[in-house]
């Protein structure tokens, strides 16, 4: 995954976990951030702020989350650290490539569908 990118699913983890922690103050300021960036070079950005407070996103996210906030944040923690290192998209079981629309749906998942049903499965 290219860095832009990376960078936007970035902002959408923090601004999620601060929703889970009731964190007002780090949503305004991914907020703020995000609307300081438009009109620069936001084209190439797949998440735009408008989306992330859209009444869809606030379904999706509430669909994706919650039996244990706690584990969540754990999740979302983990998914921030390979962001760092570069690894974030790819499935942390089978090495493949995380689709997109797996990622806007759940971005803190660490794995690609097929794994997360093997694992349901099980
Ligand atoms: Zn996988």
């Amino acid at each position: 995954m290219k860095k832009p990118d990376m960078l936007a699913y970035k902002d959408k983890l923090q601004l999620i976990r601060a929703q889970l922690r009731g964190d007002v103050s780090t949503m305004a300021e991914v907020a703020l951030r995000k609307s300081g960036m438009e009109g620069s070079d936001s084209n190439g950005m797949p998440i735009h702020m408008a989306e992330l407070g859209s009444d869809n996103f606030e379904q999706e996210f509430t669909l994706g989350l919650i039996e244990a906030e706690e584990d969540t944040l754990s999740l979302i923690d983990a998914a921030l650290e390979r962001i760092e290192q570069g690894a974030y998209g790819k499935c942390v079981q089978c090495e493949g490539v995380i689709p997109k629309a797996r990622l806007n749906a759940i971005p803190y998942t660490p794995v690609c569908i097929k794994c997360a049903e093997q694992m349901e499965n099980h």
